[in-house]
């Protein structure tokens, strides 16, 4: 699993480096500078950007790595941290009593909540239980797959008693949150690693920097352009999910051209197992208790990585036809659809900064 998400990093490393390199990357003091950090939201998050000295990309570094450390502490639901409460504390707590727990927390649970009421059902953060069981037996199933077995509709069932986001109860003024019934569980693996990489790019862009992208498994949020080349946009690559992902570096569906936004993928080739021939992958239609099988990925592009990473969820949830509808009323949400047939749908925005639809770099 781990190795995928490595490539999958790699990927958008790779060809964000061949812009540098076509660019020729320098004016008179910028430098293209890269780092990898490594241990946080179970992936290799990539730093790619222009300054004038190593010492302040080596601050800029700094920053963000503060910032996905904490994030990536926060939202973990199966360890726990010294000195911190996190998702896990809030879990152990359900029924029990309210856990206080760091601002950021409670403003990336608030906006979940927020972004669930304006949108269709199909992101529930209140899911764990359900998700829990799925996990487990995808856990035993890839370790053993000679073994590996599907949950049982009935145990889905009962833990999917206990997953109604309105049973969240959010403080603000106390910052803590409680999940008023036992047997509940938050998972905020929908957002966490979009919102982690929003928050970074914000405080960088505070910071004073204005050219760089940070690749974050799947996640690619962009700000500025490239620096003192011929060309004035980054370039992302999208997984082709047909292919074997570990035999082929260059596996790529597609290529978006951007400034200013942010690129993220769900699909259903990264987190699986296989049990009788079939694939069994992460993400769970809270409809059927089952994984979503409308679709092999789904990709959005719009500006706040946090949105992005919540959509690319949820339009993987919802069937073509509300994704469709929910795209004509959000004009800043690009979409693209990778059907079970290699076929793909496109929103008209998707298709202007696609490579194979005739975009080119500005
Ligand atoms: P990834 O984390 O692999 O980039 P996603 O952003 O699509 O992919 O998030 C998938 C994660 O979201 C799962 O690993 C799980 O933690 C959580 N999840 C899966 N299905 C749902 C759902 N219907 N609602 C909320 N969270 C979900
Ligand atoms: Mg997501």
């Amino acid at each position: 699993m781990f190795g995928k998400s490595l490539i999958r990093s790699f990927i958008v490393y790779l060809l964000a480096c061949s812009i540098v390199v076509t660019t020729g990357c320098n004016s008179d003091k910028t430098k293209r500078y890269t780092t990898h950090l490594i241990g946080y939201f179970d992936t290799v998050i990539t730093l790619i950007g222009y300054c004038d000295q190593q010492k302040t990309f080596d601050r800029y570094v700094q920053m963000a790595e503060e910032e996905f450390s904490q994030l990536h502490q926060l939202c973990d639901r199966y360890h726990a941290y010294p000195d911190i409460a996190n998702v896990r504390t809030i879990n152990l707590n359900a029924g029990k009593q309210p856990v206080q727990v760091p601002e950021v927390l409670v403003e990336l649970i608030q906006t979940a909540l927020i972004w669930q009421e304006e949108t269709e059902e199909g992101v529930n953060i209140a899911l764990g239980s359900v998700l829990d069981i799925w996990h487990n037996y995808r856990t035993m199933g890839i370790a053993d797959p000679g073994q590996a077995q599907l949950p049982a509709l009935e145990d889905l069932t009962e833990a999917d008693r206990h997953t109604d986001s309105q049973q969240i109860e959010i403080n603000p003024a106390e910052k803590t949150v409680f999940l008023r019934e036992t047997g509940m569980s938050l998972d905020l693996g929908a957002l966490a690693k979009g919102y982690a990489t929003e928050r970074v790019a914000q405080k960088l862009i505070e910071a004073g920097w204005t050219s760089f992208a940070i690749s974050s498994g799947g996640n690619v949020r962009t700000v500025g352009a490239p620096i003192g080349g011929d060309r004035n946009q980054w370039s992302i690559g999208i997984e082709d999910p047909n292919e074997d992902q570990n035999s082929d570096e260059n596996a790529l569906i597609d290529t978006v051209y951007l400034t200013d936004g942010s690129v993220v993928t769900s699909g259903d080739y990264q987190r699986y197992y296989t049990v009788n021939g079939k694939r069994y992958h992460h993400i769970i239609d809270p409809e059927t208790l089952m994984p979503a099988d409308h679709f092999r990925s789904v990709t959005i592009v719009t500006e706040d990585s946090g949105w992005a990473d919540y959509l690319s969820t949820l339009l993987f949830v919802l069937p073509y036809d509300e994704g469709v509808i929910f795209a004509e009323e959000n004009p800043d949400v690009d979409v693209l659809w990778v059907f079970s047939d290699g076929q793909t749908q496109m929103t008209d925005g998707m298709a202007s900064r696609l490579k194979s639809m005739g975009a080119v770099p500005d």
